[in-house]
């Protein structure tokens, strides 16, 4: 089966992580920072913080941004569940802003309508969390502006799209957020086995994501209520967790980010074919704002189904069973079970829900070979036409 995503492991990666099974820390060591930096540096942020994942990033960012019981997050509803759930664990209500029909990110437009809204009804989102999809970025100068305008803080969810950029500067700048969340998982740009990191320009939700990683604790006399009682105290502030990455992962990080560049060009690449290969078909292949340099995590495309004799269902399993391993990104969060016992149900983001009837993902990732790729097209020319 030709995987949808694969990660991509070098010998430089391996000898980094060796270096570090060698080495005197296999966590809490320098190894963190020097992957810290390498992801701070690339975005042009002031700081970057690592986690155990992504998940963890968006949960202790949700904290940082003062998210709590009775306040309510925003996010789209074409995403993976953990960008609702960071606002869940926080005991916070969630809901969901439909998606733009060309770009499949949540809609600038329905966005503004939305806030407005809200505000007459006097229930304004504390957080909001726009996910650029498949690494293309949202709009962030109007999504910015909206947050402004109403007063609420955004968390970018960047988990496709480290090496992405919009209007020039990389996602993760957070010109136009409080603060931004990548994912290292295998099937993203770069990966550490598992591993998130929260990139932000705020000092202060710094300081605070940095406590939170660390079950709430702090060395730092300066800030502590006793007046160090000795070498050994440390004091805890508030309620954290261990959601540290070890050195192990930031080492492979460390290592994979110097290859970010090659990555994303091999995928630029390889998203320029797919577009040719594809082309004329009756499939809408990605659309791309011309401001926006997408990372391309995920290569969509959505059937026009009044144009081909077979259902969606039927395309995907006859390309699983021609060794294709298509994929779906992404069941509408808010029709999950979990999401329903909430009280959400069809209709409530239409957009997102025929979407979901149409979209497949193909396979994407640095080392598939141009073969696989033609074998790919070939197989949905014969299935299309
Ligand atoms: C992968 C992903 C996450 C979760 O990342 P983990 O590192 O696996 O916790 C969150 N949001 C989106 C959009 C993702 O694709």
């Amino acid at each position: 089966m030709i995987p949808y995503g694969r990660q991509d492991i070098s010998e430089d990666d391996i000898a980094a992580v060796r270096a570090v099974l060698q080495s005197d820390f296999l966590t809490q060591g320098p190894a963190i920072e020097r992957f810290e930096r390498a992801v701070a540096e690339h975005c042009g942020a002031r700081h970057a913080i690592a986690v155990a994942n992504a998940t963890a990033a968006l949960h202790i960012a949700c904290l940082a941004l003062d998210l709590g019981p009775g306040d309510l997050a925003w996010t789209s509803p074409n995403t993976f569940v953990a960008s609702a759930n960071c606002a869940r664990y926080c005991g916070a209500d969630v809901d969901f802003v439909d998606i733009d029909p060309v770009s499949w990110n949540l809609s600038p437009g329905l966005l503004a309508q939305r806030l407005d809204e809200a505000q007459a009804r006097g229930r304004l989102p504390k957080v909001l969390v726009p996910v650029h999809f498949s690494g293309q970025s949202c709009d962030m100068e109007e999504i910015g502006r909206l947050a402004r305008e109403y007063g609420v803080a955004v968390l970018e969810d960047a988990s496709h799209a480290i090496g992405a950029s919009f209007l020039n500067s990389p996602v993760g700048s957070c010109t136009h957020s409080e603060c931004a969340v990548f994912s290292f998982h295998p099937v993203k740009i770069v990966t550490t086995g598992e591993g998130g990191v929260i990139v932000t320009n705020r000092d202060d939700l710094a300081a605070r994501l940095l406590r939170l990683r660390s079950h709430g604790i702090t060395r730092d006399a300066s800030v502590m209520t006793e007046k160090n009682p000795g070498p050994w105290y440390y004091e805890q502030r508030e309620l954290g967790y261990n959601y540290r990455m070890t050195d192990i992962q930031a080492a492979l990080g460390a290592s994979q980010m110097t290859r970010l560049e090659t990555f994303v060009t091999r995928r630029r690449q390889l998203a320029a074919r797919y577009d040719t290969l594809l082309a004329g078909l009756p499939i809408q292949l990605p659309v791309q704002d011309i401001r926006s340099q997408s990372s391309w995590h995920l290569y969509v495309v959505r059937l026009h189904l009044d144009q081909i004799s077979r259902s969606h269902r039927q395309i995907f399993d006859a390309l699983r069973a021609a060794g294709i391993g298509a994929n779906l990104h992404y069941i509408p969060v808010h029709l999950q079970p979990y999401y329903r016992t909430l009280g959400f149900s069809p209709g409530h983001c239409p957009e997102a829900e025929r979407y979901y009837g149409e979209a497949i993902s193909l396979p994407l990732y640095p080392a598939l070979n141009e073969a696989d790729q033609d074998y790919i097209a070939t197989t949905l020319h014969g299935l299309l036409t």
